[in-house]
Formats: C-alpha cells, structure tokens, sequence
C-alpha cells in the first residue's frame, strides 16, 4: 500500500526504532509509548485490520504473537499485554494491522 504509514515503516521510507524484522513482520518502537516497553507488530503484508485476516493466514497470526511474546522475553518482563485494537470505535487509529506490546509497569482491567 503506497499510502500506509506502517507499510512505509516497514520498507524503511519513514524511520522508526526498529527492535525486530523478519521476511514476515516487523517490529518497532511506538512513537507515543504508553507504557516502558511499547512496541508495534506488523505483517509484511498489508491488512487494514485484525478484521480482514483470512483463513489461510493464521500462522501469520499466530507468528506476530509469538514475536512479541519473544520480545517481552527478551526484555524480561514478567507481565505483559498484546492488543489489537480493532475499528475505529475500538481505538484504531492506523489500518495497518498491528499488535501492541505493552509492559514494565502495572495494567488495570478493564482496560478503557
Ligand atoms: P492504534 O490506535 O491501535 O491504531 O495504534 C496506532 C499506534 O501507532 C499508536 O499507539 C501510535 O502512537 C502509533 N504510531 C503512530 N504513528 C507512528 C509512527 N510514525 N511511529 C511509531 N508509532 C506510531
Ligand atoms: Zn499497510
């Protein structure tokens, strides 16, 4: 997508704080952290959301939260959050999928 901002951060066409990528994802640090560690997973390829994955792509799925659970590893933490927020009236804000890992401070529930 020429028009995405996670697309160009994952071609390299706008900076970001990298932290992992690979030939299907890449990671890299929130502009605005929401918590010490807060890092973005993004699919290579472009979906506009969680809502547009298809059967077929559940290893893609499932290999974005085995990134960021290895990155929480990396980084020791003991709690941490992914979430995904999906449509606007959950929160979404840029359509390009993502997942957020959140950690290295105390999280209430339910979140807002
Ligand atoms: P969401 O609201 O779930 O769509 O999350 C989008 C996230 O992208 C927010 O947490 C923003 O702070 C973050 N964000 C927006 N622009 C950038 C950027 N250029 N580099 C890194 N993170 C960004
Ligand atoms: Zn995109």
């Amino acid at each position: 997508m020429d028009d995405c901002l996670f697309c160009k951060i994952g071609r390299g066409d706008i900076p970001a704080r990298h932290v992992h990528d690979d030939e299907l994802c890449f990671a890299f640090e929130d502009i605005h952290p929401q918590a010490p560690t807060h890092v973005l997973v993004c699919p290579r390829e472009h979906l506009a959301s969680l809502a547009e994955a298809r059967p077929g792509q559940e290893a893609l799925l499932g290999h974005l939260l085995a990134v960021a659970a290895g990155i929480a590893r990396e980084r020791r933490l003991d709690a941490h959050r992914a979430v995904v927020n999906t449509g606007a009236e959950a929160g979404q804000s840029v359509f390009h999928l993502h997942v957020h890992l959140l950690g290295g401070r105390p999280m209430g529930w339910p979140p807002g």
